[in-house]
């Protein structure tokens, strides 16, 4: 077998004998119950499970122990995240892209999609309108186009939506989700700021990978696979990791993204910060019925859960691609981040596409606004939150996991959420929400351990009423 956590090489952190073992071990373990009380005792403890443990409570159907590994799920996401929801929204800067994957209806081949690329005066339409929406943190989406979307054009994108203000409003962090890339331009994300890297690897699985990206830069796999080490060389201690459910045997790819988070650990002291779980969606040019992986909610709910239980300390995202009632499952059982209000189309927030003219990437399920969501969020008894300290304070990578694993981030996080909710309840909410909130606020201050924080909170809170903005712990 050629499985070594710590290399770079992607055939071998990834080792596909290693992830076949790994079914072959569960398969013969599912029925070993005094097992299964042991993973399940070690899950208490908050301390993460391996991808084989992890790997074998996804297989349990039994209904108490489902029930058993939500129960866990559940209290391991109230005791490390509270009651926490951050919110951001993709914003997309270009659909151009050379590759030709399967899934995906930005894929070369596709003549009906009308191509877009947003100028710096669109960036400007687009980030003052998702501004006048309440948000603070953006997902940057582009597909792979050397030519129309070189980095120098995301670079300059970063720099125009960083200096926009308009009204109270402001992007205080710039997540990117763009190709894998060199070295070079990782470094240069780094310096133009940004927060979190994401890439999702899409499936682990290397000859089918293949087959999905039949065609361009993204069909080499170990150069796509290799990319958060790149990165991670490079100084973003941030990265965001992902498959895309759907594309392949589900039991391969969650092996193969706990396997993934183990070697970013073991290899450079510090797993991933966000673990995304996009399901395949409905898209022009794209049937879902054509692929024969799509995933059944009960399995989609597990693997949420079992997620928040093996890698406790990262951050769990959903995006608009899950209805509502799946949000509100996912939430209860692990993810912390999601997105509201968005649009998939290239200009889609300043300008109403008609059908025809439809250059979204996929079809939403979530459509509801953001301050729709807020408010269904306050009432399900969530605190959502626009918070973006963090790495502004220099809490990254391992900075911001020992922080998180000695308890001490509820002291910024809990207290920086009602400070970043308070702007939005006066800048952007509608009267109704406005009035919860306020109302939550007032009962989650009395909440916060630490008196001297607790103290300056509430000046915080005054400052806000008086019109200052923008303040953190
Ligand atoms: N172009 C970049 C890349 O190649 O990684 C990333 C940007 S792409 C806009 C973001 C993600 O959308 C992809 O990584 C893929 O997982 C997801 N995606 C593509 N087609 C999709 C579909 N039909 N349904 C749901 N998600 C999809």
């Amino acid at each position: 077998m050629n499985y070594n956590i710590k290399s770079n090489k992607a055939e071998e952190f990834i080792s596909h004998d290693e992830i076949l073992e790994t079914i072959k071990w569960v398969d013969s373990n599912r029925n070993n119950h005094a097992l299964i009380d042991e993973i399940l005792q070690k899950a208490r403890q908050m301390k993460g499970i391996t991808h084989r443990e992890a790997s074998l409570l996804l297989e349990c159907d039994n209904s108490e122990t489902v029930e058993e590994i939500f129960s866990i799920a559940k209290s391991i996401k109230e005791k490390i995240y509270g009651n926490r929801i951050v919110m951001f929204a993709p914003l997309y800067l270009s659909n151009y892209c050379v590759n030709g994957c399967v899934y995906c209806p930005y894929h070369a081949k596709n003549k009906r999609i009308p191509r877009k690329k947003l100028t710096q005066e669109e960036i400007i339409a687009e980030v003052t309108a998702l501004q006048d929406m309440g948000h603070k943190r953006l997902a940057l989406e582009a597909g792979e186009d050397p030519r129309n979307n070189p980095i120098e054009y995301i670079l300059e994108s970063i720099k125009t939506i960083y200096s926009i203000r308009h009204r109270n409003g402001a992007i205080r962090r710039v997540n990117v989700n763009i190709a894998a890339t060199t070295v070079d331009n990782y470094r240069k994300l780094k310096d133009a700021g940004i927060g979190t890297y994401i890439l999702f690897q899409e499936t682990y699985h290397k000859q089918n990978y293949e087959k999905l990206h039949p065609t361009g830069p993204k069909h080499d796999y170990s150069y796509h696979t290799e990319a958060m080490d790149r990165a991670m060389q490079a100084g973003i201690d941030d990265v965001g990791i992902g498959v895309l459910f759907g594309l392949n045997n589900y039991r391969y790819d969650f092996a193969g993204l706990l396997m993934h988070a183990e070697h970013l650990e073991a290899a450079y002291g510090v797993g991933p910060h966000t673990i995304s779980v996009p399901r395949l969606c409905m898209a022009d040019d794209i049937d879902t019925a054509d692929f024969e992986n799509c995933l059944p909610n009960n399995i989609f709910h597990k693997i949420v859960a079992v997620i928040r239980i093996a890698v406790p300390y990262a951050g769990m995202i959903i995006s608009t691609r899950e209805s509502r009632e799946n949000r509100e499952k996912a939430l209860e059982l692990g993810v912390s981040q999601i997105s509201g209000g968005s649009k998939t189309s290239v200009g889609g927030y300043a300008t109403q596409e008609d059908n025809n003219e439809d250059s979204s990437q996929f079809n939403v399920s979530d459509r509801r606004t953001l301050d729709e969501i807020v408010g269904w969020l306050l009432n399900l008894g969530y605190i959502p939150s626009f918070c973006t300290a963090c790495y502004r304070e220099g809490r990254t990578g391992d900075r911001f996991m020992s922080l998180a694993k000695s308890g001490q981030i509820t002291n910024c996080c809990g207290p920086n959420a009602l400070i970043t909710l308070k702007e939005y309840l006066l800048d952007y909410a509608s009267n109704n929400v406005k009035e919860t909130g306020n109302l939550v606020i007032e009962k989650e201050i009395k909440k916060i351990p630490n008196n001297k924080i607790q103290k300056l909170t509430v000046n915080y809170l005054k400052e806000i009423e008086e019109g200052k903005r923008d303040f953190r712990f």
